[in-house]
């Protein structure tokens, strides 16, 4: 029996973690510009998807991801923007949750990191899944929002 990730629900093979996959695709991003073009999409919904963000930064990446699917906004600008944002003396908020903070609802994803990890042949099948996964995860992710 294999076994379920604790924090999205993904369905693992042995010896494999969502962080495990996770480390991988950033090595990747991290060496070859094909794979690194998506990097913003991949953070946001590990993140999102592993319940890693606080309540304000689920609001500020919910706002990222709609700027960039709805609005059409270039990544790079949001990553520039995301940057500023995102410095640790110019903003109040903690990025990532606390361990006191109220636990979230449960989401049944339906697409996680695995998925992707399972269909990608080259760079552009990868980005393409990325999209996809960000896509679903925007729309997936809004019971997480609610509460604030
Ligand atoms: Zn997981």
């Amino acid at each position: 029996m294999s076994p379920n990730c604790a924090e999205c629900g993904a369905n693992l093979s042995e010896g494999v973690s969502c962080q495990s996959i996770y480390e991988s695709f950033l090595a990747l991003e991290y060496t070859d510009y094909g794979y690194g073009e998506v990097h913003m999409l991949t953070v946001a919904c590990f993140m999102i998807q592993h319940r890693r963000y606080s309540d304000e930064a689920l609001i500020w990446i919910e706002q990222k991801l709609h700027d960039y699917f709805e609005r059409g906004i270039p990544v790079d600008q949001i990553r520039r923007r995301a940057e500023i944002e995102t410095d640790q003396t110019r903003r109040a908020w903690k990025v990532i949750r606390q361990a006191d903070a109220p636990p979230l609802p449960e989401i049944a994803w339906s697409m996680t990191i695995v998925d992707v990890a399972a269909n990608y042949q080259d760079a552009q099948s990868y980005c393409e899944l990325v999209e996809r996964w960000a896509r679903i995860t925007l729309h997936e992710m809004k019971p997480l929002l609610t509460k604030s």
